[in-house]
């Protein structure tokens, strides 16, 4: 027997296999969309630096992925509030990252090094080179 179900769709059964089906295709590309997403997110993350440490701090990692989208589309960290470390006879470049953490790239090539929090980035400053 064919019944009319509540979505409209004609057909036989106790659910509606038209909605059934177009659900699952639905779920099948947004599980396929959801994993292209990671996938991509974490190339970008192999590609730069480990951004884990701030996991949990939602801004500063959105803040420190801003940044490193700049300046590998060509913007200098000097540019970003950037400054020379002089403990590293200039050789690195500390960009701040909010309040409490630092970028640091690699000045003659511009590759982003690590993310430092403030305390393991004074660390580093204040060591005499
Ligand atoms: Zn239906």
């Amino acid at each position: 027997m064919k019944r009319t179900f509540s979505c409209g769709h004609i057909g036989k059964g106790q659910y509606c296999h038209a909605c059934t089906a177009a659900e699952k295709s639905r779920q099948t590309e947004k599980l396929a969309r959801e994993k292209a997403r990671e996938k991509k997110q974490r190339a970008v993350e192999d590609d730069h630096v480990d951004l884990s440490m701030v996991t949990h701090l939602r801004a500063v990692q959105q803040q420190a992925r801003e940044i490193l989208r700049k300046v590998s589309a060509g913007e200098h960290p000097l540019a970003l509030n950037g400054k020379p470390l002089r403990s590293c006879a200039g050789q690195v470049i500390s960009v701040p990252v909010g309040r409490s953490y630092r970028l640091l790239f690699d000045a003659p090539t511009l590759r982003p090094l690590q993310l430092l929090s403030h305390e393991a980035y004074n660390h580093i400053a204040d060591r005499r080179a």
